[in-house]
């Protein structure tokens, strides 16, 4: 069976053509700008060029139409016809506490996706664009809806409330949810192998650096803590959300700099992070470069970033008692040298050594722990759409 990837953002979707008897990937693609003037399709089939068409496009059912003509183009389709194309997954990120696991979407799971708009306002309704749309196209094929948020949801509530009145759960579902869910449950994974132990039996902390980032403490199969939290603003400092902080910080500066509070959910998640405290970009490499010549504040800025993840890691090294390895993926986690020393320097009294030879590497799976390290230090590329075929493929076969 051959399954569609589909990741709908709010002018974007992203996609992926998987064969599932080898889980080889036969096309990756994106289009960019839906719905805004200058739209692009770029279409890469495997072992062939990239193809890039431009082609305005109002909604995303436009642009699903476009991906599956792309998909059985004669020249630079990979299948011959839509027949080819056994199930559709789709990435969800919010799925409340309702799931746990991904679910073949049928009307009372759209229900549900749609429940979650209130909590995740820039996440689920493009999403639910993506499988209307889809649905729309396909409608004789199975689709799965895979949540970010459902690893995290064998969170207990030691981890998961906050110490607010109990109420705002209950009729708000104010809660800790955590994302990034589908790449932690990839590297976890990955890393019980490369122990060479049951995923049952490890106790793993996974660090998903990228533009946004999140780690997350898995022990005995569940995931324990994880650093985002009611939304992708909490834990981390990320390229541009501030992570944590006194959150009367947010009524002072609402104050200050007279922002409402769709303002300052701007300002804190579109201006903050490295971006605001840098001055210089929210790309990491750009914030090297400038600490390598001299900028001032992206030296801070990579200092608050470092300290913050070497925090998080002793938290969480409390809370599994204990750990057998380290994770770096995404992004920064996965081509961040510097960064990855950095966050391992002077951490050898919790037993973390790394090799700083053999952690000049981009992009490999690969152990860049020193011999004499207790904890394992692994980089592990994250695969997001291998566990959305493979969890569809499961479901719809
Ligand atoms: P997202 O999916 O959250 O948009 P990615 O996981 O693709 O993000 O990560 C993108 C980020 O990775 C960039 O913003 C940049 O900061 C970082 N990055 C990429 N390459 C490097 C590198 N060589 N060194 C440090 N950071 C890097």
């Amino acid at each position: 069976m051959k399954v569609l990837v589909v990741n709908a953002g709010s002018s974007s979707i992203k996609y992926q053509v998987v064969d599932m008897t080898d889980e080889s990937v036969m096309a990756v693609g994106l289009v960019d700008r839906v719905g805004i003037p200058g739209t692009t399709l770029d279409h890469s089939p495997a072992g062939k060029d990239k193809v890039t068409i431009k082609k305005d496009l109002p909604d995303h059912t436009a642009g699903m139409k476009l991906v599956l003509e792309v998909l059985i183009n004669e020249e630079y389709g990979v299948i011959k016809s839509m027949d080819e194309i056994g199930a559709v997954g789709h990435r969800v990120v919010h799925g409340g506490e309702e799931f746990a696991a991904s679910v073949v979407i049928d009307d009372a799971v759209k229900k549900v996706i749609k429940d979650c708009f209130d909590i995740a306002p820039l996440h689920n309704p493009p999403n639910m664009m993506g499988i209307e749309a889809c649905q729309e196209l396909m409608p004789n094929v199975k689709h799965v809806a895979v949540f970010d948020t459902a690893f995290h949801q064998t969170m207990e509530p030691a981890n998961f409330m906050y110490a607010l009145p109990y109420d705002v759960y209950e009729k708000y579902r104010v809660r800790r949810y955590g994302f990034h869910g589908t790449s932690h449950f990839y590297v976890a994974h990955r890393a019980a192998d490369m122990l060479g132990k049951k995923y049952e039996d490890c106790k793993i902390i996974t660090l998903h650096l990228g533009n946004g980032a999140s780690m997350a403490a898995v022990k005995d199969g569940r995931v324990v803590d994880t650093t985002m939290g009611f939304t992708p603003l909490e834990g981390l400092v990320m390229g541009t959300r501030s992570g944590d902080i006194d959150p009367a910080i947010v009524f002072f500066l609402m104050d200050k700099l007279g922002m409402n509070s769709a303002e300052a959910n701007n300002y804190f998640n579109k201006k903050s992070g490295m971006l605001g405290l840098s001055g210089v970009s929210n790309d990491l490499r750009d914030i090297l470069e400038a600490a390598a010549s001299g900028n001032e504040r992206a030296k801070i800025a990579l200092d608050v970033y470092y300290n913050k993840v070497k925090g998080y890691i002793g938290n969480y090294m409390a809370k599994l008692n204990g750990c057998d390895c380290l994770v770096f993926t995404a992004g920064v986690g996965e081509n961040g040298i510097d960064i990855r020393e950095n966050i391992c320097k002077d951490l050898d009294f919790l037993g973390i050594k790394m090799d700083v030879e053999k952690n000049k590497v981009r992009g490999k799976e690969v152990d860049v722990s020193a011999p004499d390290s207790k904890i394992k230090i692994f980089i592990i590329p994250t695969n997001e759409e291998l566990v959305i075929a493979r969890d569809t493929y499961g479901l719809a076969k």
